[in-house]
Order: C-alpha cells, then structure tokens, then sequence
C-alpha cells in the first residue's frame, strides 16, 4: 500500500480550490488528511454535532458508492470513508465542502469532531439547546488557522444535561450543563488524569455566553507552552499536568475579559451514563413530535441504506438525521401519527430500532481486515456472536459488548458490560474477556477469561446473559452492575454452575 499523500484544498479565500501538499502523513484522519490503512486509504468526514441533512446525507452515499459501498459512523459521531484506492478527486471534495461537510477551513479539519448529545434540543429534560455551542466554537476553529497548531485529538464535548448523556466520553474538555440557584451553568470538566478517563470537574462554572471565551483562552494557553512546529503535538493532559492544573487555569483566567466564577462543590457528572437509552422511540420536547433512534450493525451503513434513511427523514421529519457517539443514529421530528409507517421502512431498510436487539450496543474496532494491529477479526466475530445470541438469549435491555482486536482499544475506551480484547495464543485468534468496571489499572474492567478461542465464545456469552437474566436484582440492573456485586471466582462459578442460584442470590440488595 503506497503512503497517500496529505493534501488540502484551500479555501476559498485562499484561491479557488488549489489542491496543496500539506506532509507526507499525519496520525489522525480528515477528510482533507486521508491516512492509509489496511484496507486502502481512510478518509474521515467531521460532522459537528453528528447532524447531518438529508442532501448531505445523498452527497456521502454517492461518495461512498465509489470505493466500498459503505461509511462507518464512529465513536466521535463522524462518518468514514474506506477502502479508497487513490484518494478522494479535487471536484468532490469541493462538493463536500460547498455542502458542509468537513471544515470550511481544511488547516484545522484534522481536529477531533465536536461531541454534543444526539437529543441536543429535543431532549425533554435538558437545561439547554447544546447546538449553538458547538457551531459557535466551529465558527471559531474556522476563522483562526493558527489553532491547526492544536493536537489533533484536542477535542470538546458541550453536554445539556438531558437524558442522553454524553459526560462520560472521551474528550480533553467538557462543558457539562448543571442548574445553581435558577441559573445554568456549565461546569468545566478537563482531562487531567490518566489515559481513557473521562474528563474531571475542576471547580469552575461558566455561564453559556462565556463558553467560546473560556474555550478560546484554554486553546491559547495550549499553544503558548508547546512547540508548534514539531509533529507529535503533546495532549492537553500532559501540558496541563507539566504546568500544575492551577497554573494553567490561572493563565486561562488571565486571557478572559471577566472573572471566573468558582465552585469547590465538584459534581460527578461524569457518572451519568446513557445506557444506549435513545434506541427506539422516544417524544421530543416539541409536542406531538418523536424521534426514532436506529440501531446500526457495527456502526456501519450501506449507501442505499444511507439514501433510504434521508428520504425517510425528509418524507416524515424535518429531513434531519443524528449521528451518535454510539454508533447508531436518530431520525428527529417525526409526528406521532407517522411512527408505524417509520418503523416500517427502517425494517424495509435492513434495519432494527429495538433496544433488545444485541447489535443495538454491540461495538467493534475495525480489527484483521482494516488494521494490521489486530490478533483477531473483530467485526466478523462480533456479527457472528450477534446472530448467535439473537437467536439464543431473548434479552430486554442493552448488552454494551465491546470487541477490539488489541489493547490499544479503538472502538470504545472505557469499561463496557463485556468486553473482549483480542490475543493471538498459539495461532489461534482468542480473547481474553473481561466483565463491568475495574478498579482505575483495569483499563476494561476485570479480567474474567484468558485466551479463550472465538469457537468457545459464543455458547459462553450465551450463559454469562442466560445467568445474568436469573440473577439481576432487577430489571434496571445493568450486566456491568450484576457482574461488580460479585468477586471473579464466585462469578466463574456462576458461569460454570449456572444453577446454583440460592448460594449466591443473598448479595442483592
Ligand atoms: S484497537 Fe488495536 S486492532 Fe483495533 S483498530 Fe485500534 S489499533 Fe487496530
């Protein structure tokens, strides 16, 4: 596989479309910094917010119809393009552009995608619309090349604090909604600790009109203590933690045309989870308006599934479509007398909106056939474990199963219900599973099994769900919050004696 070049087509301001060589590599992909892979070239549209329209939506499906025949939607709500052979022409990035997609300003379109909820101004119980947030700080990406100087993982999240919580993602910065006293705010959460943790409340509120100053003067303080022209650009994290998280919020202040406004009450807001609660039918805060969210095997879409989704949503909606964090996505704004007539041709489509559906929180990373990292074929293993457990478990809520095909863990970063990370032991393609939340060194959680070849994988996930199923406390009860009520060894006992229910029912409570 030839290394691709970088290149980059300028804005319009800069000359009409001229195609420049940015370098010769970059590590993280854009849609104007396409990165090679296993399968051929990678292109990463960034979709602010994960909201697409319908004409975008055809744009992306023509695209898509050129090399593989499908996009991914990925964990930070973007789109993927694979299996490019030579790149993607001049002209059709042009067309992306002119229909929003990707940046307007290619030198920052390598920056990581901001994240908002999916439900941002829908939502029925958030304290506020996250939309113009993040267009706001897109805006201001936009219109200051110099932040290109930013690592490209410095990534944002704004949460409206509604019932889909995106608090507990990955990201550098959160601004995550709360209510003082009749006043919202947002409080500042950053990165501080370690690697694949959710971001920490530091103690400061800022009120909505004082975000894009904040976030502007903790870029600027970014840049202002690292080298720009070197290649490797440290994360936030590291600057942060070289500098004392003091220091670097005192010179934050320092920029910002008012006083910060404290607050040592930290709140865990981060330990708000979604639980994959927008699949399915939910009502919007509009009245007699519902929104439908659409489990996607995989994250992944065929190009005439992407067409059909944008004729549905334009037909019975608003024409809107949501990408999520999740790897699925919502229609938005259907009136209640349309669902069934929805419901019906999202099924013609190939698709499924049930939360009891195992895909509807199954994840995958791209594993042996799009990375050369990967002991083990996680895609394929995860739909053949699928459709094994669709037909053997009748579940009633959401399996968050997490497949990677290495530790390095790029689908999801953080614990899952189960999640199995691929080993390559004597040849054969293995995994060694582990199960709900680990202490702070247990990056997926507690390990369970070692090496267990995928042949045997599927009967075991199979009574792992089937004795979870018996002994939850309740309903709500997640897999992870089952499995943390019980040492390894009792729960390897369970799994083996899946009967011996009375000795172990007594720690419910
Ligand atoms: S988790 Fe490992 S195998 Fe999977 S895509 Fe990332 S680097 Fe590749």
């Amino acid at each position: 596989m030839p290394i691709p070049r970088v290149y980059c087509l300028l804005p319009a301001s800069h000359g009409e479309g001229v195609l420049v060589l940015l370098s010769v590599s970059t590590p993280c992909p854009g849609l104007f910094y396409a990165t090679p892979a296993k399968d051929g070239i990678l292109s990463r549209i960034r979709i602010p917010g994960g909201i697409l329209n319908s004409k975008q939506c055809r744009a992306i499906a023509s695209i898509a119809d050129m090399y593989g025949g499908y996009v991914d939607v990925t964990n930070r709500a973007n789109l993927q393009i694979r299996e490019i052979n030579q790149g993607i022409n001049t002209e059709v990035l042009q067309q992306l552009q002119d229909l929003g997609l990707g940046s307007r300003n290619p030198m920052i379109d390598h920056i990581r995608n901001i994240m908002t909820s999916p439900t941002a101004g829908i939502d029925p119980q958030e304290l506020i619309d996250t939309r113009p947030f993040v267009q706001a700080w897109d805006d201001y990406l936009a219109a200051h090349s110099e932040l290109a100087g930013l690592s490209a993982k410095f990534s944002v999240c704004f949460d409206g604090g509604g019932l889909v919580s995106v608090c507990d993602r990955l990201n550098d910065i959160l601004f995550a909604a709360v209510l003082i006293e009749n006043h919202i705010y947002f409080r500042l959460h950053l990165g501080l600790g370690e690697k694949r943790k959710p971001p920490n409340d530091v103690g400061i509120l800022v009120s909505p009109d004082e975000c894009l100053f904040v976030l502007a003067a903790l870029a600027d303080v970014y840049l202002a203590h690292i080298d720009t022209s070197i290649k490797r650009k440290p994360r936030l994290r590291e600057v942060i933690n070289n500098l004392g998280c003091h220091r670097y919020l005192e010179e934050v202040e320092q920029r910002l045309p008012f006083a910060g406004k404290r607050d040592q009450k930290l709140a865990d807001v981060v330990e708000k989870k979604t639980n994959f609660s927008h699949i399915g039918i939910h009502s919007q805060r509009q009245k007699n308006l519902f929104y439908i969210g659409v489990v996607l095997p995989l994250g992944r879409l065929k190009s005439q599934q992407i067409r059909g989704l944008a004729d549905l949503a334009q037909k019975y909606g608003s024409g809107t479509i949501r990408l999520t964090p999740w790897q699925n996505l919502l229609i938005t704004d259907i009136p209640q007398q349309c669902i069934v007539d929805v419901q019906s041709e999202i099924t013609d489509l190939g698709l499924d909106f049930s939360t009891n559906n195992i895909k509807s929180a199954l994840v995958s990373c791209s594993g042996k056939s799009g990375c050369a990292a990967s002991a083990t074929d996680t895609k394929a293993h995860a739909l053949t474990l699928s459709d094994y457990i669709q037909t053997h478990v009748k579940l009633d809520s959401p399996i968050n199963i997490h497949f990677s095909g290495c530790e390095k863990s790029c689908a999801q970063h953080h614990h899952s219900d189960i999640a199995l990370v691929g080993v390559s032991d004597r040849n054969l393609e293995s995994y060694h599973i582990y199960v709900g939340d680990g202490n702070s060194d247990e990056k997926f959680g507690r390990q369970l099994y070692q090496n267990v070849t995928f042949e045997e994988v599927p009967t075991l996930i199979e009574t792992m769900l089937k004795v979870y199923k018996s002994y939850r406390c309740h309903p709500e009860e997640s897999f992870g919050q089952f499995t943390n009520r019980y040492t390894i060894s009792q729960l390897k006992q369970l799994f083996f004696q899946p009967l011996n229910h009375l000795r172990f029912s007594a720690v419910c409570n």
